[in-house]
């Protein structure tokens, strides 16, 4: 049976390589499937496809969406999406938006209150990612001299309780699931045992998710029991992947973490019935 790695990003998001060289890189490593699955884009997704035909490994449209559930930043997975489904594509483009917004706005705010950092400043840290955030405008702040340390223009300035803090404008968890199915795909929550193990199942029970990410790095050994019940109790398919994001990331090589290669055909066939329904 082959394996498949239903989690890796590319360069489209903040992954290190194109995504032609993505695929190339899970085809090296002897996988048999993958789903790209970039932060809020779908841009990468044409041209893994098309490397994808050549070289004769299952291809399976994703992406990563971020939201936010109660002051909680969430990550579905998006699996056999039609790449250029309208509502989902504007959906994308709004959280993009939302992020560039905020990091504007806090650099407003930033200048208004002494800490002159400039948004082009914050553009530089982030040098070229897709996913600009609070991280590169404490970069910013500590190349300016205006904060010793990451942690410290967190602490005073940009953290939950800082003095120019801008909450995240996200949709929410009920409008990403119905992009996700009008764009004819199914949602996977990524990486639950990070929400904490204990308190996940209860959080996200009001979700129609078809899937549970139950294989992830970040996931405790211990803890895969409990998400393989969880699963099942809701008749979730169990999906996995490396959340690679190139050879520089901690969390492990492109296949390092995999599930069987016949997940790729549960997803399918939940995402063809989800549109006869
Ligand atoms: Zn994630
Ligand atoms: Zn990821």
């Amino acid at each position: 049976m082959g394996r498949a790695d239903l989690h890796v990003h590319s360069s489209a998001s903040d992954g290190l390589c194109p995504p032609r060289e993505v695929v190339r890189r899970a085809y090296g490593v002897g996988l048999d499937a993958l789903a790209l699955t970039d932060h809020d884009t779908l841009a990468g997704l044409a041209e893994a496809a098309r490397e994808a035909r050549s070289l004769g490994i299952d291809f399976l449209a994703g992406c990563e969406i971020s939201i936010v559930d109660a002051e909680l930043d969430v990550h579905l997975l998006a699996y056999a999406v039609d790449p250029d489904a309208a509502q989902l594509n504007s959906l994308l483009k709004a959280i993009h938006q939302g992020r560039v917004g905020r990091v504007r706005e806090m650099v407003r705010r930033l200048r208004a209150a002494g800490a002159g950092v400039t948004f082009e400043q914050v553009v530089h840290q982030a040098a070229g990612s897709y996913s600009i955030g609070r991280m590169h405008v404490a970069r910013a702040l500590v190349a300016g001299g205006f904060s010793p340390s990451i942690e410290m223009a967190f602490a005073r300035w940009i953290g939950n309780s800082g003095e120019v803090y801008v909450p995240k404008r996200t949709p929410g968890a009920s409008e990403a699931l119905a992009a996700v199915r009008a764009a004819g795909g199914v949602a996977v929550l990524a990486h639950p045992g990070l929400y904490g193990i204990d308190t996940a199942e209860a959080r996200f029970a009001e979700w129609d998710v078809d899937g549970i990410e139950v294989y992830h790095p970040a996931h405790r050994e211990a803890d895969l029991r409990r998400l393989l019940d969880w699963a099942e109790r809701r008749e979730c398919v169990v999906t996995g992947g490396s959340d690679w994001h190139g050879d520089e990331h901690p969390a492990g090589y492109i296949g390092s973490v995999s599930v069987a290669a016949e997940v790729v055909a549960q997803l399918r066939a939940r995402a063809a019935r989800r549109e006869r329904a």
